[in-house]
């Protein structure tokens, strides 16, 4: 027998997954190139070759004791070290390796910053849309999720709503830019009165009230925009990074968290993530791929390929008459449904050999996902798809 959480949890198990596993079976029917999935943010874009010379470089030439063993719960001490510079030169902070913790991805650091913080019935607010799996990392510490209901005219989070959702239960916000699913880069006008609200709300309940900032897309940003360095904004800041869509690398597992000198309790903080990392069962991320993140700090993947196809796709919908929010970053569109009902919009899109993710999934029904890290002749076939969907639907 498994445990009623679990029961329930593999009964409403992933959509994004269920579909991405349906897009696989629908290619062998159909052929893979008359099947438009944009189910999955799943990078179509190879690694860097540093990443992979550095993989050979290290398994030829270091120790393989070293390479293979345990080493520090938070990761290789040179490595952290690097990871610390380089951010140094990047933002002007003057983080160490004690700053840093190596994480098995952002879904791994998220969940250790979640045990370090967390008791029982805390609370965690989060600004839908949002990914989805936030409520599965909350309820994996038995926290409550508290959901702040979106501004669907600008997807910047609504801070109106977010001053009054803060309780004495409040543990820790998180927030995610830029953003899965909207694109949207939370601005720096928006981190500054978040921050503004927290310090209030912190002296009002005489509480630390954490910022966790998921950032997996955060070298994904168009147009020049530059993406906020949240600590500067607010003290009692987390950052979560991952190498997985920035250097391609999701199946590898590896990322980061920054945890800043300045934050509250800071060395009970780091501490405990580096306890987390050990006792969630990680015990630490993964060592080779510490090791090639320590030789390719400053790779980066060509993002003009996810550029393009964004482009291409916002021209090509908004022109059928789909209405969209203009992705700034990440690699995700959002829609808003021309139907009532997203799911049943979901449905006819997949008439057409679309996969699209329902909002719902995101905590943001009315509107679908569609995430275009694919190859740029998916998006341009999946137009004259879209053309006839928006047909059968009397958009055009
Ligand atoms: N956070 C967000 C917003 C994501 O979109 C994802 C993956 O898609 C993750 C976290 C998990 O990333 P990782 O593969 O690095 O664990």
């Amino acid at each position: 027998m498994i445990s009623a959480k679990m029961e329930a949890l593999v009964k409403g198990s992933s959509v994004i997954r269920a579909m991405f596993e349906e897009g696989k079976q629908m290619a062998e029917k159909f052929g893979p190139e008359n099947v438009f999935d944009f189910s999955l943010g799943n990078p179509n874009v190879p690694a860097p070759k540093e990443v992979n010379e550095a993989i050979i470089d290290i398994v030829k030439n270091i120790d393989s004791v070293k390479l293979h063993g345990y080493m520090s719960n938070a990761g290789h001490e040179e490595v952290r070290a690097a990871i610390a510079e380089s951010l140094n030169i990047k933002y002007g902070t003057n983080y160490g390796a004690a700053n840093i913790v190596m994480t098995v991805g952002a879904a791994g650091g998220l969940n250790v910053a979640l045990k370090a913080i967390l008791n029982p019935g805390d609370e965690v607010i989060a600004f839908a849309p949002y990914f989805g799996e936030y409520n599965n990392y909350v309820s994996n510490f038995d926290g409550q999720m508290v959901a702040i209901t979106p501004d669907t005219n600008t997807f910047q989070p609504n801070l109106t709503e977010f001053e009054t959702k803060i309780t004495n239960k409040t543990a820790c916000v998180i927030v995610n830019s830029p953003n899965n699913p909207t694109g949207v880069i939370y601005s720096c006008e928006t981190l500054t009165k978040m921050s503004e609200i927290l310090e209030k709300k912190q002296k009002e309940l005489g509480r630390t009230i954490y910022l966790i900032t998921d950032e997996p897309y955060r070298e994904l940003a168009y147009d020049g925009i530059e993406v906020p360095w949240v600590p500067q904004f607010y003290r009692n800041t987390i950052v979560g990074y991952s190498y997985s869509k920035s250097l391609s690398l999701p199946g590898e597992r590896i990322g980061y968290l920054v945890i800043p000198s300045e934050a509250d309790d800071f060395s009970n903080l780091a501490a405990a993530a580096s306890v987390a990392t050990r006792i969630l069962g990680f015990v630490n991320a993964p060592s080779i791929m510490q090791l090639v993140i320590g030789k390719c700090v400053n790779a980066a993947t060509d993002i003009s390929y996810y550029e393009r196809n964004r482009n291409t796709l916002y021209s090509g919908l908004t022109k059928l008459g789909f209405q969209c929010q203009k992705p700034e970053g990440a690699f995700y569109l959002f829609m808003k449904s021309p139907l009532p009902d997203e799911k049943e919009f979901v449905n006819r899109a997949k008439k057409y050999n679309l996969l699209l993710v329902p909002g719902s999934t995101f905590m943001c029904p009315g509107y679908v996902r569609i995430a275009y890290c694919v190859s740029y002749e998916t998006v341009v076939n999946s137009l004259p798809k879209f053309a006839e969907l928006a047909r059968e639907l009397m958009l055009i």
